[in-house]
């Protein structure tokens, strides 16, 4: 129901608002008007415009955790996460990614020579064996197959999605049901918020449930609700871009090294021209927060010299991005093994830890309010507003190519 009480406010009553348009929360507004729940979503920037649009899009299957020696029972939810997104991609799943890009069917891990036999004795795991496979030499890919290559090669069993067409195929069927806000101006009192939108009108929302799902901005918002936990924690990265317009070759893979994180993780998108961009993760960008700009580049220069020695790079320019990972704080400010979820009467505040976790995610959350019995209107009209807008990547909007220059 919906209805305007004086000539500021407009009114609207809902069963469940949710608070961040990354792709958490957008995942869980598809599930809840699926599950029947009047849902409503507040985006204080642009869609995607958190840590999703960072994230390199691949959809984990446990790999990575098992290289840390952390595959417990809750990180083994993430197995089922590629055939989970695969499903939606293919258009058969719960919720549809067909309008969404797939970058790479798979992510790769290599080695070096140097660690042949670590990464052997990795993958006698039964469970690794599972999910990945050796390859010969005419099954990699392209650049790989140079004579020089001396290493081991897997396919790992995990997608690679372009994150902002997810975001996209995600929000576009639910644009009615999104709200661009000014974040400062939200006001909780009970269970209503007022908030001005974007273009400057002011709404009261009725809820029984509010779920923050603002990444980053999951800590100011529950201070404004005045809760105390759960605690955030912030862990940093400090990505490295490379484009070069010569460029030909898209990678998606780990490269193993002699610690448990993948030594480098390379992902490739394209830029607005069209071009090419490797975007490099891993102990790299782990490392490169303790780096002044110039000093990471010359560090990746070295890595790709070392790891890819055949590559030509021409007219490479170098680009640096700073991130934090936002996630429920664990003592010693080590990686959550999986999401988190944790709720305060009517507040649920939730972090996937990963973009993958995003489905398991949702049906907790969705789990969580059936278990509850809040009610699901039957009411589903909402007031006409302004449309929300979508992110755009970093390397085509936030990013300054001459950052990593060395002078
Ligand atoms: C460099 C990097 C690479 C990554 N790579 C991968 C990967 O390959 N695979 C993977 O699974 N995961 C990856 N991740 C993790 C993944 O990006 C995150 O787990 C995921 O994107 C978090 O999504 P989210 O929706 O919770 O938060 P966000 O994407 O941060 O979205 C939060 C949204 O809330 C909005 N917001 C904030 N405050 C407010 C407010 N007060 N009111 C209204 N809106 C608000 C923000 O504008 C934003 O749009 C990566 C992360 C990083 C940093």
């Amino acid at each position: 129901m919906t209805d305007t009480e004086d000539q500021d406010t407009i009114n609207v009553s809902v069963d469940v608002l949710i608070i961040g348009g990354g792709i958490a929360g957008l995942w869980a507004l598809a599930r809840l008007q699926q599950a029947g729940y009047k849902t409503v979503l507040l985006e204080s920037k642009a869609l995607g415009a958190g840590q999703t649009r960072y994230a390199q899009g691949i959809i984990h299957g446990g790999t990575k955790y098992a290289l840390t020696g952390k595959l417990t029972a809750s990180s083994e939810a993430v197995a089922d996460m590629p055939s989970r997104w695969r499903a939606c991609y293919e258009g058969n799943g719960e919720l549809d990614l067909t309008r969404a890009e797939l970058l790479s069917d798979a992510h790769y891990l290599w080695s070096t020579t140097s660690l042949t036999s670590r990464i052997s004795g990795f993958f006698a795991s039964k469970v690794m064996r599972a999910r990945s496979s050796e390859l010969d030499k005419k099954s990699l890919p392209a650049i790989f197959q140079n004579k020089d290559f001396k290493g081991q090669f897997y396919r790992l069993d995990e997608p690679v999605f372009n994150t902002l067409s997810v975001i996209r195929a995600l929000a576009e069927p639910q644009l009615k049901s999104i709200l661009p806000v000014n974040s400062l101006s939200i006001k909780p009192e009970g269970q209503r918020l007022t908030v001005a939108s974007q273009s400057g009108e002011s709404y009261c929302f009725t809820y029984s449930k509010v779920i923050f799902m603002a990444g980053q901005g999951n800590e100011e918002l529950l201070q404004r609700f005045h809760l105390a936990e759960p605690l955030m924690q912030r862990r940093p990265l400090k990505m490295v871009v490379m484009r070069d317009k010569n460029l030909n070759d898209m990678i998606y893979a780990h490269c193993l090294g002699a610690s448990v994180n993948p030594r480098l993780t390379i992902t490739s998108h394209r830029d607005k021209q069209g071009n090419i961009v490797w975007y490099m993760g891993g102990q790299l960008a782990e490392e490169g927060v303790a780096k002044s700009d110039s000093e990471l580049v010359q560090a990746a220069q070295k890595e790709l010299a070392n790891l890819i020695p055949w590559l030509e790079l021409k007219d490479a320019e170098w680009g640096v991005l700073d991130i934090d990972r936002a996630e429920i704080r664990k003592q010693g400010t080590t990686r959550p093994d999986s999401f988190s979820v944790a709720q305060n009467q009517h507040v649920i505040t939730a972090w996937p830890t990963k973009m993958a976790l995003s489905p398991v995610l949702a049906d907790t959350v969705v789990a969580m309010l059936e278990d509850e019995g809040v009610t699901k209107s039957t009411d589903a009209s909402l007031p006409e507003w302004q449309v929300a807008e979508f992110a755009g990547f970093p390397w085509d909007e936030s990013i300054c190519w001459d950052r990593g220059k060395i002078s």
